[in-house]
C-alpha cells in the first residue's frame, strides 16, 4: 500500500495530542481531552471461541510470599491463535499472503471509521453487509478514506460472552458450525472496501468477518487476498462516533502465526 494511510494516521494522533512535537516530554495520554476507548473482551475461562476450539486456559502458577520475603506471580495460558478478541492474518485464508508478524504497522495504527449496521443484523442475524450499505454510510459521513480501519458495529457485541446469543448455538464440536447464526460482511462489500477503497483493515463485534452461516468464508478470502487483515469479536464499539477517532490494533507477534490475540484500543479526542 502507498504511504498515505500512515501520514493520515499520523495526524490523527497528532491531532489527538497524543504526541508534543517539541515538547521535552510527550503529554500523558489524556492531558488534551483525548480518551481510550478499550475495544478488547478480556481473556478468560468465559471467552469464546470457535465451538471446534477449546478456549482459553490459564495454568495458575505461583502466587504468594517467596521465601526471600518479596510477593510474585507468574501463570501460564494455551490459547488458540482465533478466540476471543483476535487478529487474523491475511494467510488464514489466502497461501502466500502475510503472516502476523509480517503485517505492517500502518494496517494496525490508522485513523478509524465506524460503521453502524445494527438494525440490519437485528432484523436478520444471518445479515451480510452488502456495498450498498457501505455506500449509504458515504452518502452521510464521506468517503472512506484510503488507509482507513474500517470497524462494522452489529450489535451482537452487547450479547457477549453468552455463547447461545452470541454464536446463535451454545453448542460446541464439528457439529456445531452449521448451527452459527451471527451476521458478517458480504464478499462483495469485502472486496470493494479492499479494492476500491483500499482500506488497511477491517473489524468487527462478531466471531468471524463472514457471517455465521457462510460455508466458503468469502469475505475472508476476498479481504486476505489482497493482503487486508480482519479484527474479530471487538467490544464496546457502541462508544464510537462514525470518524474522527484513531486505532491501534497491536497483536502478539506470533512469527508465522495465521492469527493472534489482539489488545485493541480506539483513541476519541476531545468532546
Ligand atoms: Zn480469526
Amino acid at each position: 500500500m502507498t504511504r498515505t494511510p500512515i501520514h493520515a494516521a499520523s495526524a490523527v494522533v497528532l491531532a489527538l495530542g497524543v504526541v508534543a512535537l517539541g515538547c521535552p516530554r510527550a503529554a500523558p495520554l489524556g492531558a488534551g481531552g483525548e480518551t481510550v476507548v478499550d475495544l478488547t473482551h478480556a481473556f478468560d475461562a468465559a471467552t469464546i471461541y470457535w465451538p471446534t476450539e477449546t478456549g482459553f486456559e490459564l495454568e495458575r502458577g505461583f502466587e504468594g510470599r517467596t521465601g526471600a520475603g518479596y510477593y510474585y506471580a507468574a501463570h501460564r495460558f494455551r490459547a488458540a491463535e482465533h478466540g476471543g478478541t483476535h487478529l487474523d492474518a491475511p494467510i488464514h485464508f489466502a497461501e502466500g499472503r502475510s503472516t502476523v508478524d509480517a503485517i505492517a504497522l500502518e494496517r494496525l495504527v490508522a485513523p478509524g471509521v465506524l460503521v453502524d449496521v445494527e438494525d440490519a443484523c437485528a432484523r436478520d442475524p444471518d445479515h451480510a453487509v452488502g456495498v450498498a450499505e457501505l455506500a449509504a454510510w458515504e452518502a452521510e459521513h464521506g468517503r472512506i478514506p484510503e488507509g482507513a480501519i474500517v470497524l462494522l458495529r452489529t450489535g451482537f457485541g452487547r450479547h457477549w460472552p453468552d455463547r447461545a446469543r452470541y454464536l446463535g448455538t451454545a453448542e460446541r464440536g464439528a457439529g456445531a458450525v452449521a448451527k452459527l447464526h451471527f451476521p458478517g460482511l458480504g464478499a462483495e462489500a469485502a472486496r470493494w472496501l479492499a479494492e476500491e477503497r483500499r482500506v488497511a483493515a477491517v473489524g468487527i463485534d462478531t466471531a468471524s468477518i463472514d457471517p455465521g452461516q457462510s460455508v466458503r468464508f468469502e469475505a475472508h478470502v476476498a479481504l486476505f487476498e489482497r493482503e487486508v487483515p480482519a479484527f474479530e469479536n471487538l467490544a464496546r464499539l457502541d462508544a464510537l462516533p462514525p470518524t474522527g477517532f484513531a486505532v491501534v490494533a497491536l497483536p502478539m507477534k506470533i512469527r508465522g502465526g495465521s492469527g493472534a490475540p489482539l489488545r485493541i484500543v480506539a483513541i476519541l479526542p476531545p468532546p
